[in-house]
């Protein structure tokens, strides 16, 4: 039985988690859970797993739940995400919130020797260097739960780690994949949201429209693996029936192919390094549409090449270009900016910071950087509210 605490339970990648654990009853006990501000859907979980501790957003949460739920502990804010990270029952976080919110937690959870089940690809993205300084002194498994990483985690276990010459991440091309730039610069919210393969949370979604996703799963892949950015690819693969590619020297590419549900990839995580049976379909191989494979447009899609140039430059820049992201896609979900904007305010952020960049030390130092760029992003992007006409971005 391993026993799991979950960061994020209420949003798409912790309900799926929740549902492997229901399918397994067996093999996983959950110990703690921690939510936002989705009491409703926390009650039902807490209902149904009974955590010895649950924590939320908000204190006025934690105080009204602890009187309906007197044989668990509820706490709330940052240091009840870190006391669910790091409860001494756990044996196993997986680390599902959305955003650079899940640095901190995550942090806490291996250092406190917790193996890691790890979807906040962000906690990569903005702290790779230490946050796998911190994994190899712990001495923790990390298992990533993205589709296409646990697809290069499964793939990389075929041949010598010597004869892989690169990684090739699948990424669907999102909803504006056919799209113009000048049909992507008019797109709403909901065409947005609208993704073609996969139902995810509302932020990894726009991330998808604009590719800054497959980015920031360059930089999530450079720190999973060890692997010179030079050497990871990205492939428009529509149909997200292949995860993603494993190259060796002597010509051979292993890939990995299951149907687009995250609960195949979340209970690799969870199971490793056994395999467990699961209630999901096994992929139709008659059935399921040819596969295509075509190169990604850096016109319409300049994100990649941002992500890339982040990663080069290194230092502080990664979370620089994580936080402007943050803000502008927050910005354009309210309607606030075309979806053009997003990518054009991490740029600006990024050039803003290029002078002032520093290697990265230190937690303190991420979470300083995180926040002076998202003011530096969020001043950015006020000329949009007045320049942007709104019955045209139809927001
Ligand atoms: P969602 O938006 O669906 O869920 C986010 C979760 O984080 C919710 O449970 C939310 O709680 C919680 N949360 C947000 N802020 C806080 C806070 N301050 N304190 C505590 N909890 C908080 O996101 P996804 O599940 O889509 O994505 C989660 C992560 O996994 C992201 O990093 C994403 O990139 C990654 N990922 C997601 C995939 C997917 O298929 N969805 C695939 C691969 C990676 P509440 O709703 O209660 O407010």
């Amino acid at each position: 039985m391993k026993r799991l605490a979950v960061l994020g339970s209420t949003g798409s990648i912790g309900t799926s988690t929740l549902a492997v654990v229901e399918d397994n009853p067996d093999h996983f006990e959950i110990v703690a859970l921690a939510a936002g501000r989705n009491l409703d859907l926390l009650r039902r979980q807490v209902a149904r797993h009974r955590p010895a501790l649950v924590s939320v957003a908000r204190r006025e949460d934690a105080h009204a739940l602890a009187s309906e739920l007197p044989d668990t502990r509820v706490v709330w804010g940052e240091e009840g995400l870190a006391e669910a990270a790091c409860h001494p029952d756990g044996e196993m976080v997986v680390a599902a919130m959305v955003g650079s919110a899940g640095l901190a937690p995550t942090l806490a959870a291996i250092r406190a020797g917790k193996h890691l089940a790890l979807a906040n690809k962000e906690t990569l993205v903005v702290a790779g260097e230490l946050v796998m300084g911190e994994v190899e002194r712990a001495g923790i498994n990390l298992l990533p739960v993205d589709s296409e990483h646990s697809a290069i985690h499964q793939a990389l276990r075929v041949g010598p780690e010597g004869s892989v010459s690169r990684l090739v991440l699948t990424a669907s091309g999102g909803p504006f994949r056919t799209w113009s730039a000048e049909e992507i610069a008019r797109a709403t919210v909901e065409e947005a949201l609208a993704h073609p393969t996969w139902k995810m949370g509302p932020k990894i979604t726009i991330d998808s429209a604009t590719m800054m996703n497959k980015g920031l799963e360059i930089i999530e892949a450079h720190h999973l693996f060890g692997m010179p950015a030079d050497r990871i690819d990205v492939v428009v693969h529509p149909q997200s029936l292949v995860h993603s590619l494993v190259e060796h020297i002597d010509g051979t590419i292993i890939a990995q192919l299951s149907v687009n549900d995250m609960r195949v990839p979340i209970l690799y995580a969870l199971s490793w390094p056994e395999r467990l049976e699961t209630s999901v379909s096994p992929l139709d191989l008659v059935n399921a549409p040819p596969l295509s494979f075509e190169a990604s447009d850096p016109t319409r899609f300049p994100a990649l090449r941002l992500a890339r140039s982040a990663l080069q430059a290194g230092g502080e820049m990664p979370a620089v270009l994580n936080a402007a992201n943050e803000v502008a896609v927050a910005a354009f979900l309210d309607g606030r900016c075309p979806l053009p904007a997003i990518a054009e305010t991490v740029e600006t952020t990024l050039e803003a910071w290029a002078s002032r960049n520093h290697p990265l030390t230190s937690l303190e130092q991420v979470l300083a950087t995180d926040f002076e760029a998202r003011k530096l992003a969020a001043a950015g992007m006020r000329k949009y509210e007045t320049v942007v006409d709104r019955s045209e971005i139809r927001c």
